[in-house]
């Protein structure tokens, strides 16, 4: 059976990456697949995102890099995947999740939704909160692969010499 795992990943953390190996011993294939959504900047271009997910995931078998603007359920359908897979952080995720997970079923209820707890280590981590301490030159090591650490060195780098220059973007 094929699942996709579809998100933002802007950028990818190792929780994301914990999820993605586990779920690489459950299923024959896994298509890990970057939203483009136009209803939210994001921090890092969508081919940077694809590259940083490719080089985090080349020691993994069975597992591929997409990307899709519409209805997952549709890139479900396309890329031939049974499963939805989301991750759970805490009981805040829970509300909105199970919400999505029934308008998916409503649209193809041949999908179906697979959520799996992430790993307690783990379970702070957002991309979010990841970028906030970039922004701020905290260590994101232990946070993120090394392909994305360096990334966001460059990410905040440039912007922090692009704001002394007086740049009015920000
Ligand atoms: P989205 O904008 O679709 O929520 P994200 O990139 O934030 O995209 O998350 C993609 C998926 O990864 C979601 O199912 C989310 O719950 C899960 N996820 C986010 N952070 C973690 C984490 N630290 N550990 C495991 N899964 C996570």
């Amino acid at each position: 059976m094929r699942a996709l795992y579809p998100g933002s990943f802007d950028p990818l953390t190792l929780g994301h990456l914990d999820l993605i190996e586990r779920s690489a011993r459950l299923f024959d294939a896994v298509v890990v697949a970057v939203l483009q959504n136009p209803n939210k900047t994001a921090a890092f271009p969508l081919e940077q995102r694809l590259e940083q997910i490719h080089q985090a995931t080349a020691h993994l078998e069975g597992v591929t890099v997409g990307s899709f603007g519409g209805l997952t359920v549709d890139y479900a359908k396309t890329c031939g995947a049974g499963v939805i897979l989301r991750g759970l952080r805490a009981l805040s995720d829970f509300e909105f999740e199970l919400q999505i997970a029934h308008t998916n079923k409503s649209l193809a209820p041949q999908v179906e939704t697979l959520f799996l707890a992430t790993a307690v280590h783990h379970s702070f981590l957002s991309s979010s909160v990841v970028k906030e301490v970039a922004r701020f030159g905290g260590d994101v090591r232990h946070m993120v692969p090394p392909g994305v650490a360096s990334d966001l060195a460059r990410l905040f780098n440039r912007d922090a010499s692009a704001s002394s220059a007086g740049s009015a973007h920000g």
